[in-house]
């Protein structure tokens, strides 16, 4: 059983009273780890680490901390394989991705955070006359508590904590209970790394410890990645101390077919790495609502049909797996009870909805679910407005431009969707018109370093980059 445990201060440490949870690893159902399940006590002595911490951190020269985030990416790169290999047994994304996506672009976004110092410390002259002169000064905001989900651990954490470190702050990370073992490796490798409380890592259940350091007077920048639900809880439990916050939350995206589209590229595009294979649609980006243009409905659906019965659900840490399991026992309970409300709303099942061992009998514990396609022409259903967050995607026909707006639009959520078409008309129309963070056309889920990534409506607002993390100060000189 392997043990992890807190960072705070440069040290490694148990919960203050030595509580621990359960890790399980979703495609057995065993517990493999323990981690600590830290409390106010904890997040009390993380601030005060961070705060300790920031005189130094924030009033070295840019390019010294340039110099700490270069030797954070070669310990990414130097236990690539160690560290993919333990979110993969953590939360069952595969290892293909987690070894061959994830770690190098997290080496690279680190490498990327350092080259941007010099932005977090850029200001602007004006010139006010003769002998007046103004000028802005970017200073970091002081202590940034980043929380992050379980879906992709170690891309979050760096997509939050390599910026903020960037900008100057100092940084408590509150990784998700049900899968923080390799943000707490990570941890471990740190230590080594970066100066004492530089970087502060205390996992545990959300309300006991992500709770007290929202509300923490000594805490002053939160970003969260997680649901609507915790973004509305921490709006509340920060609105006495006003504290900048940045929220990158759920969302129920769609993928828009149009009859002029390559179908080649848009049946794998609607399929593989949007809602299915990967992450087993526990992306937030994931296109679930796939809109098909009528003339080419019954084509598109065969395609998806036949893409979807190649993917290979396995063991995770196997590279030819194209699909894990469901992370968690509750995360699984939430995405099979969609299949019966489904059932109950009158929606259409094509292909999937198989569960559990009648999926993988060779791994009956695991928490799986077959990739599935329902269809409807009601986009008002619940399987079509709640995220489900998982391999379960809704297929709705459209005829023209305009429908095809009107129903990407009628959602609560606004992070992102996929179009595609040959129509650069068409394509500036719905770029224009989506109410969503990004739009992709003719690809999907690309999200390069250096443009934002964030959404609107319930999807959040605000993004992950080093600017986000720094504050304008104005300053008037007269002589
Ligand atoms: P969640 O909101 O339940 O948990 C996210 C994190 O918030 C966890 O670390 C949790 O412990 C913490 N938390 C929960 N309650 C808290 C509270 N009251 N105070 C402080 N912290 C608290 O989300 P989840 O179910 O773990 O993750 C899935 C959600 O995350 C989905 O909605 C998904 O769309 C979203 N997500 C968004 C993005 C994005 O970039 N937009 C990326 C990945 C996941």
């Amino acid at each position: 059983m392997d043990e992890y445990r807190n960072l705070i201060g440069g040290r490694l440490v148990p919960a203050a009273d030595g509580r621990t949870l359960d890790s399980v690893n979703p495609a057995t159902g065993e517990v493999w780890a323990r981690i600590p399940a830290s409390g106010r006590a904890d997040a009390e002595a993380a601030v005060a680490a961070a705060r300790a911490a920031f005189p130094a951190w924030s009033g070295m020269p840019a390019l010294g901390r340039a110099h700490f985030l270069r030797k954070v990416a070669e310990v990414f790169a130097g236990h690539a394989e160690e560290l993919a290999r333990i979110e993969t047994t953590d939360n069952g994304r595969i290892l293909r991705d987690t070894l061959k996506k994830d770690l190098p672009g997290m080496t690279h976004l680190w490498q990327i955070a350092a080259g941007q110092v010099l932005d977090a410390v850029k200001g602007e002259t004006v010139i006010l006359g003769p002998d007046s002169m103004g000028l802005t000064r970017r200073e970091p905001y002081g202590v940034a508590v980043c929380i992050i989900p379980w879906n992709s651990p170690i891309s979050t954490f760096s997509a939050k904590a390599a910026y903020a470190l960037a900008a100057g702050n100092t940084v408590i990370v509150k990784p998700a209970e049900q899968a923080c073992a390799s943000v707490l490796r990570l941890g471990e490798l740190l230590a080594e790394v970066l100066p004492p409380g530089v970087l502060n890592i205390v996992s545990g259940l959300g309300e006991d410890v992500g709770d007290p350091l929202v509300r923490h007077r000594g805490v002053n920048k939160v970003s969260l990645t997680g649901s609507t639900q915790t973004g509305q809880a921490i709006t509340r439990a920060s609105a006495d101390a006003l504290k900048p916050l940045t929220f990158e939350l759920g969302g129920k995206s769609p993928n828009i077919v149009f009859s002029d589209a390559d179908l080649d590229a848009a049946a794998r595009g609607v399929t593989v790495d949007s809602v299915y294979t990967g992450n087993a649609g526990q992306v937030c980006v994931a296109g679930s609502r796939i809109l098909v243009h009528r003339p080419v409905w019954d084509e598109m659906i065969e395609r998806i049909t036949a893409i979807a019965s190649e993917i290979r659900l396995a063991d995770p840490l196997d590279m030819t797996t194209t699909m894990g399991p469901i992370v968690s026992a509750g995360q699984y309970e939430r995405v099979t009870s969609y299949l019966e409300i489904a059932g109950k709303e009158g929606a259409e099942l094509v292909f999937g909805g198989a569960t559990g061992a009648e999926v993988v009998p060779s791994m009956p514990g695991g928490y799986w679910v077959a990739p599935t396609l329902l269809t409807t022409t009601d986009n008002s259903l619940r399987v079509c407005q709640e995220e489900i967050f998982g391999p379960v995607a809704v297929a709705i026909p459209f005829d023209t431009d305009d429908e095809a707006l009107a129903i990407s639009n009628d959602s609560s959520y606004g992070l992102a969707a996929g179009l595609w078409t040959r129509d650069l008309g068409r394509a500036q129309r719905f770029l224009r018109d989506l109410q969503t963070g990004t739009v992709w056309v003719n690809t999907f889920r690309q999200m390069p370093p250096g443009l934002p990534f964030g959404g609107v409506k319930d999807s959040g607002y605000g993004h992950d980059a080093v600017l986000e993390y720094t504050r304008e100060k104005a300053a008037i000189i007269k002589t």
